[in-house]
């Protein structure tokens, strides 16, 4: 396939010179923005595949940046931001980016990041998402209303059924607490997080093989749950 084509949004020179020098060597092909406009602007003309985008920019703040491109795209969105408070992580997921680094990463970090999201692009378009999903051991057929672990149905609740199909269709991605109990339990719910935990905690007992380090739901202390895409 042709290279990957990442949109590198970063005001701070040094942080961005380390960044697109890690991600040529690596071969992607790069594009650089430094402001909240000529982000706005390249995502529109460039087409990237991926956006690594900086909360902090001297015209604007990111999560704005994330709105505007969200009006027409959903080209996965990985906030960087030196700020490391669960709120602005929080705004800047719930207003549709996809994951998020907190300052100082390593380029390890960062490339993990890359290839994860790379991965759920690739299973994206390989239409995996419709009647059947898989992800390691674990199949949801959507159709039947029915999860299998290993070869194995998952004795699910309806709740926890919701709550596995909804962190399945957006695998890779992080999802907020507010933005799942909307979604599990509708408006006016989204301060049910202590509700959220309990059924999260008895999910997890059916789907991982050790609740304690899980394979398949990744907690985000203070922010959100999301499923890891298994390669
Ligand atoms: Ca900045």
């Amino acid at each position: 396939m042709d290279k990957w084509k990442i949109m590198v949004v970063e005001d701070d020179a040094p942080v961005r010179h380390l960044i697109t020098a890690s991600l040529s060597a690596e071969d992607y092909t790069v594009i650089v923005a430094e402001t909240a406009a000529a982000a706005v602007q390249l995502a529109a003309t460039q087409n990237p595949d991926i956006i690594l985008l900086d909360l902090g920019l001297p015209d604007g703040d990111g999560v704005d940046v994330i709105a505007k491109i969200r009006l027409w795209t959903e080209t996965p969105i990985i906030v960087i931001s030196a700020r490391d408070e669960d709120t602005d992580k929080i705004e800047a997921l719930d207003a549709g980016a996809d994951d998020y680094l907190t300052k100082p990463f390593s380029v390890a970090e960062l490339l993990a990041r890359l290839r994860s999201t790379q991965r759920r692009l690739t299973h994206l378009a390989a239409g995996n998402s419709e009647a059947m999903f898989k992800n390691g051991d674990l199949i949801i057929d959507y159709a039947a209303g029915c999860a299998y672990l290993a070869g194995q149905e998952l004795k699910l609740t309806p709740i926890e059924y919701r709550l596995l199909c909804l962190l399945a269709q957006n695998v890779g991605k992080v999802l907020t607490h507010k933005y799942i109990t909307q979604k599990v339990w509708g408006v006016g719910w989204e301060n049910n997080i202590a509700s959220l935990r309990v059924f999260m905690a008895t999910l997890r007992k059916k789907l991982e093989a050790s609740p304690d380090s899980p394979t398949y739901i990744q907690t985000h202390i203070g922010v959100g749950y999301r499923m890891l895409k298994i390669d």
